[in-house]
């Protein structure tokens, strides 16, 4: 235990990529079993950008601004990046702890920043801001656009799980550059993208990947798509940061 060295046969999965969705492919190409049985963790968007994916444990939830569901099996995902969590490495935190000191302080135990990580923080937050976004229609618009009409909220005292991925800097576009981490509350009643938060205390989890594979959607408006002309970087640093 408290080794942060990939282990061989390990790969993160991601369903689509990032540049897709700032062109505005939010069309659901993936069913939701296809991604469960790909990982038992992960974040994602749903079907038209229609709230914000969690799997935790192998359960697949949906953050909308009105709550949290579940997800059936056959319903349609345009993006979501999945691995087999087992983590390698633990540590007990205590806060209060922001998010960019959080950051840092994981910054601080990884051996590199250009290998993929999991990133879990189980524990009790005095605040997670979170935001949700809304269902698109079509046309769709990218999604510097689209995320304007997201909702966005501070949980007060909340205890729950952080969770998502840290990639390298050369990803940035096809999965997320650094850390992306979505919220879900122990209750299963709240969560979303995690903007921001303080923990008071808990448990963070990691596991490092050297591999990452990519499925590319099948669907009519990702075959006909024109993707060469996309500013991806700073619309994702919009979307996933402001
Ligand atoms: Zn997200």
């Amino acid at each position: 235990m408290n080794s942060l060295r990939p282990r061989p046969g390990k790969a993160i999965q991601q369903f689509s990529f990032v540049d897709a969705l700032v062109a505005g492919l939010f069309d659901g190409a993936f069913a939701a079993a296809e991604v469960t049985e790909a990982g038992s963790f992960g974040v994602g968007c749903g079907d038209a950008l229609d709230g914000e994916l969690v799997l935790i444990d192998g359960s697949l939830f949906v953050c909308r601004a009105d709550g949290v569901t579940t997800v059936a099996p056959d319903e349609r995902i345009p993006f979501a990046e999945v691995a087999r969590f087992e983590p390698t490495f633990t540590r007990s935190l205590e806060g209060p702890l922001t998010e960019s000191q959080f950051e840092h302080l994981v910054d601080s135990l990884v051996p590199s920043h250009n290998l993929f990580y999991a990133v879990r923080l189980d524990g009790v937050f005095e605040s997670v801001t979170v935001r949700e976004a809304v269902r698109q229609q079509h046309p769709f618009r990218g999604l510097a656009d689209a995320v304007k009409d997201q909702h966005e909220s501070t949980l007060g005292v909340t205890e729950g799980t952080l969770l998502g991925f840290k990639g390298p800097d050369v990803f940035q576009g096809l999965s997320v550059a650094d850390y992306h981490l979505h919220y879900l509350a122990s209750d299963r009643a709240t969560g979303g993208h995690s903007m921001d938060f303080v923990l008071r205390s808990g448990t963070l989890s990691i596991e490092t990947y050297a591999a990452f594979t990519v499925r590319l959607p099948e669907t009519e408006s990702y075959l006909a798509a024109e993707l060469d002309d996309i500013n991806a970087d700073e619309a994702i640093r919009q979307a996933e940061s402001q």
